[in-house]
């Protein structure tokens, strides 16, 4: 059998080229130096495959930034102010993916969105009236032939047509239909460039035909590769990923494609639908059956057997990833610190395409694996699955209901009207994180280390009460992120030394592994808490990261539910919820800054596969607490419009989110929803560094009491403050403080 590997990651073993990127952005090497080491770095990648016995080697896949931003440019999709800054095509295109300023101008750069249902983010190329879409570069044919010039045949990847159009944005008053002509010549145009220099396959990505289409889309990806099809001279291969296609299914299977490749991983309805319609006898299937997005080994003999039922139905089979690579994880070589016990149970991309091998014919690695999976993995723990066992309904409810609470808590608290607070962080500033780092290292003692972080918060505290702010925070000194620093002290987690999966551009993350049962070892943030509310009169906000963002910047298991986890995680962070409460801390703000993430890609999943318990899970966090302990939450990523009532039923008391980059949209939706929690929508957007006026933020705020009732409006920034600088945070709060007292005023 064959295999095929849809694309692999580009950011290096050691994440050489963000560091030759950044090197590049401060001007310490040139644009040759640069395209030197992305030369070098492709040539490794396709050796590595082309070693480890793939057949199917992508090309193109090689991206300096992201690979629909590279197909935008190739087809000349670039607006004009980026145009009229007169810079070289690569500076131009570094423009457009992270904006410019400089002696030829000042442009932003271009808007950045989650890839689809993973934590990669591509940029939204935008398609003006004025836009002339041809092919105007030749990066696929260059890397196609720079690969052949080094003895390998590969496939050039390339974004399709349909996903492209469907990932634009169209800034003037042309559609996706306007375009589509000059869109589709340009995909023949470089068929015919392709097919001109040897290539025998080319593999379109349309992801976006595993949404949720109507009738027109349908047509409309049909009118495309109709064309794009007719004459092509070259196979092509129409590839699928993170989900199936239900509603394409059949118009896929009769286009004249050479090859589909359909995910057998996160597409729940793909076995199905080759056995309803069948698959056509004159086209190869590749079955993306090796998992693209977990860190987990592949299950040989489950494969094996998905591959034979295909086979059984005289089926033409080539074994492929379900995705590309890029989503995990370059190499375990590196990791030195992970005990083996752990390691022989996962494979990064590299250890993937040694999968694909042995499992399309090596009997004996085969019997190997069976072997493993049929061991016991030390995950367990008795005392968390009977603790979740006794779980019951009651556990999900917070008596007594909201607005009794809301009453309660007025009087406990005694806050003004329009109550000031923060988010969280405060501005992390080099100092700190030398501190955190030097005793990670063990340069400094515990003690020292938290001397200073006591005097860190000591010096902020005395900050926000000078300010006049109403709910302090202590700052978040200790924590390095949101995620990483619970799951430090949580048991169950694993943590890498070099498991870096690239974000966006030179950003990089590294998720932690939940290897088995989650429970609290001991307090997490009590004694923080505990210390900065010792030193004044004004409430302290506690400070936690909820259920649902730990799991969804972490790496899963799958031996259990993703349900079953996040509850897990839920009891663990429920205990340090009701530890804080015991030791005086009056309101806890549970940070779920990633809840729609995972939100699944079909609108029709949404809560049966995702809502339904991820919201409760945030419930059972909080439901133990006194009435007059006030819960707060905290959302990013403006995008939630469409789930204000799961929101809502959340059942916080509080809640503030980013609000002030939405144009104060989601007011609307919460005015229509009648949302009952209290709201802060961010005043200012703190993801920069200007300050915002007095009259600025009393006027945001004058907007939000037009469709916020003033009970429940509270006023705050927009997000954590830790990547901003200490002069202009003081000077924005202290505007923040001052428009609400005007405010307050006023009424
Ligand atoms: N409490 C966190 C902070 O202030 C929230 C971060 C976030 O929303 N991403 O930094
Ligand atoms: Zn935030």
């Amino acid at each position: 059998m064959k295999t095929s590997v849809i694309g692999f990651p580009r950011i290096g073993e050691k994440r050489e080229l963000k560091f030759a990127s950044e090197k590049f952005f401060k001007g310490e090497i040139n644009e040759a130096e640069l395209q030197n080491e992305a030369a070098a770095l492709r040539k490794k990648h396709i050796l590595l495959q082309k070693d480890a016995g793939i057949d199917f080697i992508p090309s193109n896949d090689f991206s300096f930034y992201d690979g629909l931003l590279d197909t935008a440019f190739l087809l000349g999709i670039i607006p004009e102010r980026y145009k009229k800054l007169g810079l070289s095509d690569l500076q131009t295109y570094f423009a457009m993916a992270r904006g410019y300023q400089g002696e030829k101008g000042d442009v932003k750069a271009l808007a950045m969105k989650k890839w689809f249902n993973t934590n990669y983010h591509y940029i939204v190329p935008e398609v003006e009236d004025s836009t002339k879409i041809a092919l105007s570069g030749n990066k696929p044919v260059f890397e196609y032939e720079e690969a052949k010039g080094f003895g390998v045949d590969t496939k050039p990847v390339i974004a399709g047509a349909y996903t492209l159009l469907s990932l634009c944005r169209f800034t003037g008053s042309k559609t996706k239909a306007d375009v589509k002509d000059d869109v589709v010549k340009a995909y023949k145009e470089l068929i015919a460039a392709l097919k001109n220099s040897g290539a025998e396959w080319i593999q379109f990505d349309e992801p976006s035909i595993v949404k949720d289409l109507d009738a027109g889309e349908i047509e409309f990806f049909k009118s495309i590769y109709s064309e794009i099809l007719k004459d092509a001279g070259v196979k092509i291969l129409l590839q699928t990923y993170f989900g199936d296609v239900r509603d394409i299914y059949e118009t896929i299977i009769d286009l004249p494609f050479a090859g589909i490749g359909l995910d057998f991983i996160e597409g729940k309805q793909t076995v199905a639908l080759v056995d309803k319609f069948g698959f056509p006898s004159d086209k190869i299937l590749f079955a993306g059956l090796v998992n693209g997005k977990n860190i987990w080994k592949n299950n040989y003999t489950k494969t094996l057997e998905a591959v034979d039922a295909l086979k059984a139905k005289g089926i033409n089979v080539v074994l492929s990833t379900s995705c590309s690579l890029l989503h995990v994880p370059y190499t375990l070589r590196f990791e030195e610190k992970l005990d083996e016990k752990y390691k022989k149970h996962f494979a990064f991309a590299e250890e993937k395409l040694v999968e694909l091998k042995e499992i399309a014919g090596d009997p004996e690695a085969v019997k190997k694996n069976a072997e493993l999976f049929s061991s016991k993995r030390d995950c367990e723990d008795p005392k968390v699955t009977e603790r979740l066992s006794k779980v019951t309904d009651a556990d999900y409810t917070r008596l007594p209901a909201r607005a009794e609470r809301q009453q309660l808590q007025k009087g406990e608290l005694k806050l003004p009207l329009f109550p000031t607070t923060t988010i969280g962080s405060f501005p992390q500033t080099a100092d700190v994180k030398k501190n955190r780092s030097a005793f990670k290292k063990g340069e400094i003692s515990e003690a020292e280390y938290k001397e200073f972080n006591k005097a860190k918060i000591e010096r902020i505290i005395k900050w926000q009460e000078e300010i006049g702010l109403d709910v302090l925070v202590h700052g978040e000194y200790e924590r390095n992120d949101m995620v990483e620093y619970f799951g430090e002290s949580l048991g169950g987690f694993l943590f890498t030394q070099f498991a870096w999966v690239q974000s966006y551009g030179t950003r990089c993350v590294k998720p932690p592994f939940i290897w088995g049962d989650v429970s609290r070892v001991k307090p997490m943030t009590v004694e923080w808490s505990t210390y900065a509310q010792s030193l004044t009169d004004k409430p302290v906000k506690g400070m936690l990261t909820g259920p649902v963002t730990i799991l969804n910047w972490s790496f899963p298991r799958e031996d259990i539910s993703i349900k079953e986890s996040i509850l897990q995680i839920a009891l663990a962070i429920r205990d340090e919820v009701l530890d804080l409460e015991k030791n005086g801390i009056k309101i806890i703000q549970i940070d779920e800054a990633a809840l729609r993430e995972k939100l699944p890609l079909r609108r029709s999943d949404w809560n049966s596969e995702y809502l339904d318990f991820a919201i409760p899970a945030f419930r059972l966090v909080h439901s133990g607490v006194k009435p007059d302990t006030q819960i707060h939450t905290h959302m990013c990523y403006s995008e939630f419009t469409d789930i204000i009532p799961a929101i809502d039923n959340m059942d916080a008391d509080v809640i503030t989110f980013e609000a002030s980059r939405s144009d104060l949209l989601i007011l609307d939706s919460l005015k229509e929803n009648n949302f009952e929690t209290e709201v802060g929508p961010g005043v200012y957007d703190i993801h920069s560094p200007r300050v915002p006026s007095v009259d600025e933020i009393t006027l945001a705020l004058s907007k939000m009491r037009e469709k916020i009732d003033d009970q429940k409006l509270w006023v705050n920034p927009d997000c954590g403050l830790k990547t901003r600088g200490e002069e202009e945070t003081k000077a924005s709060l202290i505007n923040l403080v001052e428009a609400a007292r005007l405010i307050r005023n006023k009424v």
